[in-house]
């Protein structure tokens, strides 16, 4: 067993209004630069439609993620290494202009430049890229927005192809949910795998993979490899480039601008530790649905003693240790398991995880007549939920919906079991034995998915105890945070609704 620590992430889709603030703030803090235009870190997806770029979910077309081999083997769909150099100089496998979006601004100073007229002045749009007027704007990098473009679109809908999955075109019938996107900072990741010049590389310390923008020669093999699509090419410098997971952030115990952000509160970023000996049996399930339980599987329980001294062993520090018992990552995907991996079946080991949808099954059923707060009949209604489970599926398990279906259900339990709390009823405990789950689970279930405060959302060691002299704060970061609250409590200090010492305020140590 070799332990490593990995910062990971979950995002709690029934929260998620589709405000697109994550976007603007990571646009605004990384890529708010000449040659970055197109790129977005974050980006929020309406589903079903075909995501940013175009169709990036379609392997046939794109090639990326790992191929398992008929003797067991790992090759990246886009060919292995000596492939890969034979393309070095036609990748054919990039997404172009056309499938992100031609970036455009307005001519916003003529509103006020313009003389007086009868007329209003109008901002003409003008493409960054070219700066000549663009007379129409046919795509963008979210037209699927709301089901906006999705009449047009909905029939391009990888999952949907792959599941066989005919949905209602009207738009007072069909389904629709928000799935924001960033970089997986996968365990087994293509893009690294792929990169012939060593740039790209995934961080020892807390996983986070990154671009060496000295080494890297602009192949761009990183961008067709990564079945996510989330690596970008910037022009003007001739470099990759991809989210960062903000690690300055990170390493000053900050969480990333995203999730700072998040109007909805629904990403949460902790520490998991996991068996690293492991990662390529993981990845190299011969069935495609034994995937997302072989990923769980190599994670590993912070509080067995036997994973303690190995991790010690390793040189994973204590205060990580600490931090990955208090994960929340590790209770959303382990304890609770609701949490699930955003395909799977790529083989690359995604770290950004999501709590599936519930959709509003209470008012579909009580729609159709019966009580949609009664657990018996809610749970048997999940599978008619609005939003099918064959779709979640083909996005979490591999088209596997049994994973969904336990999420969904013990979502829709803890609904029951806290509405009995609220309504000052006896806790029926049948509720939770229904799914699987103690009363005592479900409460903290709820009280992590409903109410978690800040430092229980984001729990993160950092590597330091504090800002280099003369540094009030992260200078060049345009997202503030409260440096009272952050260097001012004393260690194990409490304050009303905070969370238990031992969050955020944990014993610092240095590497
Ligand atoms: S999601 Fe991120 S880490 Fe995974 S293959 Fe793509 S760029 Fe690499
Ligand atoms: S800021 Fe949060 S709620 Fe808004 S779109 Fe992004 S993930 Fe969703």
């Amino acid at each position: 067993m070799k332990v490593m620590a990995q910062i990971a992430m979950v995002m709690n889709l029934d929260k998620c209004i589709g405000c697109h603030t994550c976007s603007v703030t990571c646009k605004q803090a990384w890529t708010n630069r000449e040659g970055t235009e197109y790129m977005w870190f974050n980006d929020v997806e309406t589903r079903p439609g075909v995501g940013y770029p175009r169709g990036w979910e379609d392997q046939d077309k794109w090639k990326g993620g790992w191929r398992r081999t008929a003797g067991g083997r790992l090759v990246p769909r886009q060919g292995g290494r000596l492939a890969t150099l034979g393309r070095i100089f036609s990748n054919p496998n990039l997404p172009g202009v056309n499938d992100y979006y031609e970036p455009w601004t307005y001519e916003y100073d003529t509103l006020l430049s313009a003389p007086a007229s009868r007329t209003t002045p109008t901002a003409r749009a003008t493409s960054t890229l070219t700066g000549q007027h663009k007379d129409t704007i046919a795509w963008g990098p979210n037209w699927d927005d709301d089901l906006g473009g999705s009449m047009e679109t909905l029939d391009a809908d990888p999952v949907l192809h792959q599941m066989n999955l005919e949905v209602a075109k009207t738009i007072e019938y069909t389904f629709m949910f928000y799935l924001p996107r960033i970089c997986e900072h996968c365990l087994n990741p293509t893009c690294v795998a792929a990169c012939p010049s060593g740039a790209m590389y995934k961080r020892v310390e807390d996983g986070i993979v990154l671009v060496d923008q000295d080494r890297c020669r602009g192949w761009r093999m990183c961008v067709s490899g990564c079945p996510y699509k989330k690596v970008y090419f910037n022009h003007k410098t001739g470099k990759a480039e991809k989210c960062t997971l903000c690690y300055p952030r990170l390493e000053a115990g900050q969480p990333t601008v995203c999730s700072e952000t998040c109007v909805g509160r629904l990403r949460y970023l902790g520490v998991l530790l996991y068996d690293a000996d492991r990662v390529t049996w993981a990845a190299s399930q011969k069935d495609e649905r034994d995937l997302y339980a072989a990923q769980r599987d190599i994670l590993l329980d912070p509080n067995d003693p036997a994973v303690i001294e190995a991790a010690k062993a390793d040189g994973v520090a204590h205060s990580w240790i600490q931090a990955a018992q208090a994960s929340p990552i590790w209770d959303l995907i382990t304890r609770y398991q609701v949490a699930l991996p955003l395909h799977p079946e790529y083989r690359t080991l995604p770290m950004v995880w999501y709590v599936p949808p519930l959709s509003p099954v209470v008012d579909a059923v009580t729609a159709s007549g019966s009580d949609g707060e009664n657990h018996k009949v809610l749970l048997a209604a999940i599978s008619q939920m609005r939003i099918p489970m064959e779709y979640l599926a083909g996005l979490f398990s591999a088209g596997d919906t049994a994973p969904v279906e336990r999420s969904l259900r013990r979502l829709a339990a803890m609904r029951s079991y806290m509405r009995d709390v609220f309504m000052g009823n006896d806790a029926d405990e049948t509720i939770p034995e229904a799914v699987g789950m103690t009363g005592d689970d479900v409460r903290a279930m709820y009280r992590l998915l409903s109410i978690a405060k800040y430092d229980e959302r984001y729990v993160i060691p950092t590597t330091r105890t504090g800002m280099p002299p003369g540094i009030t704060e992260l200078e060049g970061c345009p997202v503030d945070y409260d440096v009272e609250a952050f260097h001012g409590a004393a260690p194990g200090a409490t304050t009303p609704g905070a969370a238990p010492a031992g969050t955020r305020t944990l014993p610092l140590e240095v590497l």
